[in-house]
């Protein structure tokens, strides 16, 4: 077995994560889809929420319909039910002093075989029944003596449950500790009352109290701010000394004769405003912003094509293996047939390449190269390095994005972001900077329509799902749920059935959910793409990484439970195809935010206004819960909920700081 480190002298930042304990090399790859590559991603692999163990009442005064924690006593053995030959529920019974519960443990032996008799047990979960026959389905538990505690609850993938991820997060936390490097200087964490960094790293994944939690949350935000802030005012501060790089071609229409497809008005607009700037003889410092899809690679392709029409290099760094493969690949086809010459280089290019790159790089026969911060390593010399361009920046320091430059003569410089800012805070945060907004999808993904229904419909809409599905379309159906917990399973499970009987009986279905097994959750995933499952009925696993153009429906049921951005990100996995979409938002909330969130998406398919009007809804201090980080740049911080620390961090940006 290869060596498994978990101590301090060997464990980095970087090392991989492959090399912690419980992970090893197939659980690493599991990782890579949730992009945790290196035990220091891990470190900033933050729970999505929370569960509190430490607020326990009593059975008999325990809500129903809600999560709440009871501390009981099992009191009779477990017996075995098979419901059918692949389904069994364990029973068993707990009691304190005010009651007792019935408890089901749905196919799961091992759970049910460590609930032992007369032993005390902390139970999570949602109470149903009344009286005599309260019960707790599929608890989450553990002895009393440990579970009393603020439980993270991770993003999950398929084949990594919470619990492996939470173990795996306390092998890498030895390495919070004060050597754990800063980004805030210490003379700023003082004066806002900020914790050091290896102090919220620890918080965050295992609070002692809520407001230890809350001040690490806080600190966090307040980082990812002032990283942006930081970053956003070096840009504007850039050396602005005439440079020789003024490039001799600014006409972009050559480029777009290589292109699969017209480029939209917003990026021919962005285009322009960055080749203006470039054909001056001051460098550029433009920040391009777009939503996801909204086409920033192609924009900056349009720029490598001008410099190497110019005679000169440029470099595209991004933060992770996967986007810069990614970028490269993109580029590649568009420059295939050209004199164009794009390369890749990051860690795990091999040394021979390295070196051939390297040597091509100098000499000049590299017109593009496309990387991570392996860029920024020694031996990397261009010839002539007119343009850099960032993606997600501010995943960067400040000091990674100069170190590239460095590499040319005062080059020019554009910066790629995808974090949507609301309007109303675009002054704010840019400032004078000069910023070129893409606020245009590209066509062929057609606009998704979005109904919001109550559930005495719900009938007519699965009839509009099957007259899809007749007609060889897809779709998928999104449970009633929100957590991936063991409570939920038998939920999920049981709406799965219900649909598989009545609404789309006849039909192929699948179900995914967080308990699966990673094969078994491939296995489904793989027949859905491949059409031999006509519907898939999902818990929100579906979030990440699918990528099905033949889904046209989405329907997704207690919509109200979801909060704006997720449903958005949610609604995102149809209208990938030339179909027109639809999805489906189920509810009978009555609520007047939740009946208001679900109007906005059904108005507009517009991230940007939906970031706004996410603002607009949300008041401040709704930390917990439905929560969701659908931003990929910032991953606790919200524009909508934290512009007070939004502004803070700005003032502390502006400080000088002796470094
Ligand atoms: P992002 O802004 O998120 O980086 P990408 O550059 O990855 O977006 O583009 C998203 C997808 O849209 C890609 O598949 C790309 O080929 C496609 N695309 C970009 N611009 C256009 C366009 N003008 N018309 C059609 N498709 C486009
Ligand atoms: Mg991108």
């Amino acid at each position: 077995m290869a060596f498994m480190i978990n101590d301090k002298s060997n464990l980095g930042l970087t090392s991989n994560i492959k090399y912690i304990k419980g992970v090893g090399e197939q659980r690493a790859k599991l990782f890579k889809r949730l992009e945790v590559l290196t035990a220091g991603d891990l470190l900033r692999f933050y729970p999505r929420t929370y569960n509190d163990w430490t607020h326990i009442v009593s059975i008999a005064q325990a809500p129903s319909e809600e999560p709440c924690c009871v501390c009981a006593t099992v009191d009779v053995p477990a017996t075995t039910h098979k419901v059918r030959s692949d389904m069994a529920l364990y029973k068993t019974r707990a009691r304190d002093d005010t009651g007792s519960i019935y408890i089901t443990i749905f196919n799961s032996e091992y759970s049910a075989m460590r609930l032992k008799e007369n032993e005390e047990f902390i139970f999570y979960g949602v109470m149903s029944g009344t009286g005599r026959t309260r019960q707790l389905n599929s608890p989450l538990f553990e002895p009393s003596d440990t579970g009393r505690r603020i439980h993270p609850v991770y993003p999950l993938t398929a084949g990594l449950s919470n619990k492996i991820i939470t173990k795996v997060v306390e092998s890498a936390l030895v390495l919070a500790d004060e050597k754990l490097p800063d980004p805030i200087p210490a003379e700023i964490r003082e004066r806002y009352g900020l914790y050091p960094l290896h102090r919220a790293i620890r918080n965050i994944h295992k609070p002692q109290s809520m407001e230890d939690l809350e001040a690490a949350r806080y600190r966090l935000i307040f980082e990812e701010f002032y990283t942006l802030q930081v970053n956003l005012l070096d840009l504007k501060r850039r050396n602005k000394q005439p440079t020789e790089l003024k490039l001799s071609c600014t006409d972009p229409s050559g480029f777009y004769g290589l292109l699969p497809f017209e480029p939209t008005g917003a990026q021919r607009r962005a285009v322009l405003e960055a080749l203006e700037d470039m054909g001056s003889s001051v460098p550029m410092s433009r920040l391009v912003q777009g939503d996801v899809g909204s086409g920033k690679t192609a924009v900056a392709a349009a720029l490598c094509w001008c410099a190497a029409q110019s005679e000169m290099q440029s470099a595209l760094m991004a933060p992770t293996e996967i986007l810069a493969e990614q970028h490269f690949k993109t580029l590649s086809g568009f420059f295939d047939g050209t004199q164009i010459r794009v390369e890749l280089l990051t860690g795990s290019v091999t040394t021979a390449n390295k070196r051939r790159i390297r040597e091509s790089l100098a000499a000049g026969e590299l017109q593009i190269l496309v990387g991570t911060h392996a860029l920024i390593s020694e031996g990397v010399e261009f010839q002539r390095l007119g343009l850099v361009i960032t993606d997600e920046q501010h995943r960067f320091g400040v000091k990674q994005r100069e170190a590239l430059a460095a590499k040319g003569r005062n080059p020019h410089m554009l910066v790629m972001s995808a974090t949507p800012i609301p309007r109303t805070l675009a002054l704010t945060i840019y400032g004078d900077l000069d910023v070129s907004i893409l606020d245009e999808l590209p066509p062929g993904r057609k606009a998704i329509e979005t109904y919001a229904i109550d559930s005495g419909k719900r009938e007519r809409a699965f009839n509009y799902v099957k007259k899809h599905l007749d007609s060889g379309l897809q779709a998928y159906v999104v449970c009633p749920l929100v957590e991936e917990g063991e409570q939920d399973l038998a939920a999920a499970v049981s709406y799965f059935e219900r649909l598989q009987r009545r609404q789309l009986a006849g039909y192929r279905l699948g179900l995914l959910h967080g308990r699966m097994k990673a094969a078994e959750k491939e296995q489904v995933m793989s027949d859905f793409a491949s059409g031999k499952l006509q519907a898939l009925v999902a818990t929100t696993v579906i979030e990440v990484g699918v990528d099905v153009p033949n889904a046209v429906i989405m329907v997704i049921e207690n919509a109200e439970r979801f909060g704006l951005s997720q449903l958005h990100q949610l609604r995102g996995r149809v209208g990938r195809g030339r179909e027109s979409s639809t999805c489906i938002l189920i509810s009978d909330a009555q609520n007047k935010t939740a009946l208001e969130r679900m109007k906005i998406l059904c108005s507009t398919n517009d991230g940007f206004k939906i970031s706004e009007e996410d603002l607009r809804l949300r008041g401040p201090g709704d930390f917990f819960g439905k929560r969701q980080h659908g931003l990929p740049e910032l991953k606790l911080a919200s524009m909508a909920e934290d512009v007070e620390i939004l502004r803070k961090a700005q003032e502390a940006a502006l400080r000088p700081v002796e470094s």
